[in-house]
C-alpha cells in the first residue's frame, strides 16, 4: 500500500521544523527504514538557479540540513548533488544556502555532470536515456522537491524534480526532443523516475510557489511538509490537497495511459496530519498551453501559430544571456533592448521565462488559450 505522510510545519526555525520531519517520518518507520549504515546517499534538492532561500525558487536549506542530519544518524554517507538549469554550480550552491549546509554537515556537494545510460525500463518509452552517473550509482536517492508551479507540467513535486539528473546540457536536447507536446514530456519525467526510483521523496511545501513559476511566481505559504516512498502517489496527492483535478496534471494522464496507476498509487493511505488542514481552495496555477491533443503535425502547427509565445519585458533585461543559452532550438537572439525570438523556430519549451532572473520574459497569450479561456475552461 503506497503511503503519504503530511505534517505542519509553519517556517523553517529550528528545532521546530527538525520535530516536524522527525513526525513526519514516524509513520513511514523513520529514516532508518530507508538508509542503512555505510550507505552512499544522494540527497536531491531543488537546485534549479541562483536565488535566495526567501525567493522560494529551491529547496529550503535548513530542510535540507535537517534531512542530511537523520541520514548521517542513519549512519550513510552523505552527497548533495544537482544540475542548475544554466548557473554555474558553484554561484547556485552559494546563492541558495545549498554550499554553507554542505559544509555544516560535512557532506560532499557535488554537481550533476557525467551522464551514463540509465537501465532499461520495461515500458520506457523514452530509449536511450542518459542520467548523471552518481544519481544511478547511489545507493539510496532521497529526492527534496520544492513545492511550484510549473508552466509546462502544471506542478513541479517529487517526479519532475528527477530531471535535475539529466545533466545541463543533455536537458535542452531532451526539451527540444519532448517540448512539442505535453504528454510527451510527461512520458520522459516518468522513464526517469522509474529508472532511478527514489527511496524517499520528502516536499518541501513550507513555502511553496504559485502562478508562474517555476521561478518567476509568487511565493505561497502553505505550512506543509509530505514524504513517500513512492513520488508519484505523492505528487497525485497533493494535486488533490491543492484542488487539482487530475486529469489537468500531463502526470497523471501519462501514467494511466501506461497503466502506472493502481488504486494504491490513484489513493494512497494519508497519514499524520489530518489532510482537510492541508486543503487550499485558491491556489493560483500557471496557464498552460494545451496542445497536446492534437496529432503531432498538427501540435506543431498550433505550437506556432495558437498557443502563448514569449515576449519581451521592455526595460528589464540585463543582457546576461542565460536565455539565449539554454534556448534548444536556438532562436533567441540579444539586442539592446532585450531577448528578440524567431517564432517560427521557438518550440514554445518556455526554458528562456524559466532561467530568467530578471522576470523580463513574459508570455504573450495564444489564441487558443484566449478562446478556452473565453469559455471558461
Ligand atoms: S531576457 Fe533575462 S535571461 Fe535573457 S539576457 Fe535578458 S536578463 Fe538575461
Ligand atoms: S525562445 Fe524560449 S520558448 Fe522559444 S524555444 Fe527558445 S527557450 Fe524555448
Amino acid at each position: 500500500m503506497s503511503t503519504v505522510a503530511l505534517a505542519k510545519c509553519p517556517n523553517y526555525d529550528s528545532p521546530g521544523l527538525d520535530r516536524a520531519l522527525e513526525l513526519l517520518l514516524e509513520p513511514l518507520c523513520g529514516m532508518g527504514a530507508f538508509v542503512r549504515p555505510g550507505q552512499r546517499v544522494l540527497i536531491k534538492p531543488n537546485m534549479l538557479s541562483g536565488h535566495a532561500p526567501e525567493r522560494q525558487v529551491t529547496t529550503h536549506p535548513a530542510l535540507v540540513l535537517a534531512v542530511g542530519r537523520l541520514v548521517r544518524q542513519a549512519g550513510g554517507s552523505l552527497v548533495i548533488a544537482d544540475s542548475p538549469a544554466i548557473e554555474p554550480f558553484g554561484r547556485v550552491a552559494a546563492k541558495t544556502g545549498l554550499a554553507q549546509t554542505a559544509s555544516e554537515l560535512g557532506a560532499e556537494l557535488r554537481e550533476l555532470t557525467e551522464p551514463m545510460p540509465a537501465p532499461a525500463v520495461p515500458g520506457a518509452i523514452f530509449k536511450g536515456l542518459q542520467l548523471a552517473r552518481l544519481a544511478l550509482e547511489a545507493d539510496v536517492i532521497i529526492n527534496l522537491p520544492k513545492l511550484k508551479t510549473h508552466g509546462q507540467m502544471l506542478l513541479t513535486m517529487g517526479v519532475k524534480n528527477l530531471f535535475g539528473t539529466v545533466v545541463a546540457q543533455r536537458k535542452s536536447e531532451w526539451h527540444l526532443v519532448a517540448g512539442v507536446d505535453r504528454p510527451a514530456f510527461a512520458n520522459l519525467l516518468l522513464d526517469i523516475h522509474q529508472a532511478l526510483r527514489p527511496a524517499l521523496t520528502i516536499l518541501d511545501g513550507v513555502w511553496g510557489m504559485e502562478g508562474q513559476g517555476p521561478s518567476n511566481g509568487r511565493p505561497r505559504h502553505l505550512g506543509l511538509l509530505a514524504a513517500s516512498a513512492d513520488a508519484l502517489a505523492l505528487d497525485l496527492s497533493l494535486c488533490r490537497l491543492l484542488g487539482v483535478p487530475l486529469p489537468s496534471y500531463p502526470l497523471y494522464l501519462a501514467a494511466r495511459q501506461r497503466g502506472l496507476l493502481n488504486p494504491e498509487v490513484e489513493n494512497p493511505r494519508l497519514v499524520g496530519d489530518p489532510a482537510a488542514e492541508f486543503a487550499v481552495a485558491d491556489f493560483k496555477l500557471p496557464d498552460l498551453q494545451s496542445v497536446g491533443f492534437l496529432p503531432r503535425p498538427l501540435a506543431r502547427l498550433a505550437q506556432r501559430h495558437l498557443v502563448s509565445k514569449p515576449v519581451a519585458r521592455p526595460g528589464r533585461c540585463r543582457a546576461c544571456g542565460q536565455c539565449q543559452k539554454i534556448c534548444p532550438a536556438g532562436c533567441l537572439s540579444l539586442e539592446r533592448e532585450g531577448p528578440r525570438f524567431d517564432y517560427q523556430r521557438c518550440i514554445r519549451c518556455y526554458c528562456c521565462q524559466e532561467v530568467c532572473p530578471e522576470d523580463a520574459i513574459a508570455f504573450e497569450r495564444g489564441l487558443l488559450l484566449k478562446t478556452l479561456q473565453r469559455l471558461g475552461r
